[in-house]
């Protein structure tokens, strides 16, 4: 049995250190996957340009390639000598006097310094082409390397993929990308007194909800958590599962027994079969947090209380997950302006749910919900946001600037 001593009752971003550093000592391996399975993954390595973006000049407009030169004084024809239509380089070239039919995206003829659009030209006479409008040289023209030239680095490791990136990644020609691999994830619920969703309730019991609560958080996030049938309030067969599970999985989440109480195995638990890195955070909700590892896997046992689930997940398991994979950026957090009072009589960093709006005047409203139990999941279902109160009881007025993190899914 380990007696070394742990940091309990820590404040917030202590936590959030510990649990920085245990994923930088246990980033995931990196992987090459190809472009539509990166959605969400973050990039292991820079990205650096091999292929120059657009690669060579070519029409922004369906219309006629010109030189400029020869429309400058703003009216007049010039002789249509054929066509450029994007797919292929017919390496044509432009005499003075003359036009080409010319596509979107089709390589700008040599001698031609800009594109008229269709729209300003009237119909073709015979083989002359009539233009009523000064011509700009360089209008409509996209030219090579205007959004990446060679040797550029497009991409950084850390970052994470969206679809925008992917897109990119694709036009530089890269079919794959290596990202670290996401962490798996296996999800338990403890606690007698649970039944699953649509069976019927003994008196005394209650349903499971936290099992899709977390199921879901984690799918949000792009993972693909495991969910173990509901566990007793039985040391050795949680110790079981949890064994079993760390076997096969990189992380383990569980919520439910981690307090004080007769009930609450995890703690000691952990202690005599793993390694805690920290229990009890100076957070509400979410207090009786614990952190450590068992065996190979990292293993985060979540307190039982719904909204305490959502918010350790939220502001700390996803922060694990996140290190995990090497995410550089942190999640975003926005400033808003309190539309409610709210008064805070505890010494803990708070996260209060809220519905969060724009103000119509560029800025942000938060409005906080009063039912503030960690118990009232229907608060968390009817807000879009967690306000961040700083630590220290306080008396926060409407207007006061608070910090706020989107749930996300709207
Ligand atoms: P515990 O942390 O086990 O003491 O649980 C704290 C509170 O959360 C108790 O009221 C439990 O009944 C409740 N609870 C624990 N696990 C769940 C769960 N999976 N779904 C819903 N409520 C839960
Ligand atoms: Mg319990």
């Amino acid at each position: 049995m380990s007696t070394a001593a742990f940091p309990t009752r820590i404040g917030f971003d202590e936590a959030a250190r510990i649990l920085d550093e245990v994923a930088a000592g246990a980033r995931l391996p990196v992987e090459r996957q190809p472009l539509s399975r990166c959605l969400g993954a973050v990039l292991a390595e820079d990205v650096i340009a091999t292929l120059a973006l657009p690669a060579f000049d070519n029409a922004a407009m369906d219309g006629f390639a010109v030189r400029a030169q020869d429309l400058a004084a703003g009216q007049g024809s010039l002789a249509l000598v054929g066509e450029q239509f994007a797919g292929l380089d017919l390496a044509r070239m432009l005499a003075p006097g003359q036009c080409l039919r010319i596509t979107t995206g089709a390589p700008l003829p040599a001698g031609a310094d800009a594109v008229v659009m269709k729209e300003d030209t009237q119909p073709v006479e015979g083989d002359r082409v009539r233009f009523g409008r000064p011509v700009r040289a360089g209008q409509h023209v996209r030219y090579a390397a205007e959004d990446v030239a060679l040797g550029d680095t497009v991409l950084q490791a850390g970052a994470v993929l969206a679809p925008a990136a992917l897109g990119l990644a694709a036009a530089l020609g890269l079919p794959t990308l290596p990202i670290h691999r996401r962490p798996t994830v296996a999800v338990f619920t403890t606690g007698d007194e649970l039944v699953p969703a649509g069976q019927v309730l003994q008196p005394g019991q209650i349903h499971d909800s936290n099992r899709v609560l977390l199921q879901t958080l984690l799918i949000a996030d792009g993972f693909e958590p495991v969910a173990w049938p509901v566990l007793p309030d039985d040391p050795a067969r949680i110790t079981a599962a949890l064994r079993d599970a760390a076997f096969s999985f990189d992380v383990i989440i569980t919520c439910g027994g981690v307090s004080a109480g007769e009930k609450d195995h995890l703690p000691a638990l952990l202690r005599e079969a793993g390694e805690v890195h920290f229990w009890k955070v100076r957070m509400r909700p979410g207090m009786p947090l614990l952190a450590g590892r068992l065996g190979g896997a990292q293993l985060l046992c979540l307190p039982g209380n719904p909204v305490s689930v959502l918010a350790t997940y939220l502001m700390l398991g996803r922060r694990l997950l996140d290190g995990l994979q090497g995410r550089r950026a942190a999640r975003p957090r926005w400033q808003a302006r309190l539309a409610g009072e709210f008064d805070k009589r505890h010494d803990r960093l708070e996260f209060l749910r809220g519905q969060l709006q724009a103000d119509g005047d560029g800025g942000l409203r938060v409005l906080p919900n009063p039912a503030d139990g960690s118990h009232r999941l229907r608060a968390v279902a009817q807000s879009n946001a967690l306000i961040v109160l700083p630590e220290g009881p306080r008396r926060f007025g409407v207007g006061d600037l608070v910090e706020v993190v989107p749930l996300g899914r709207d």
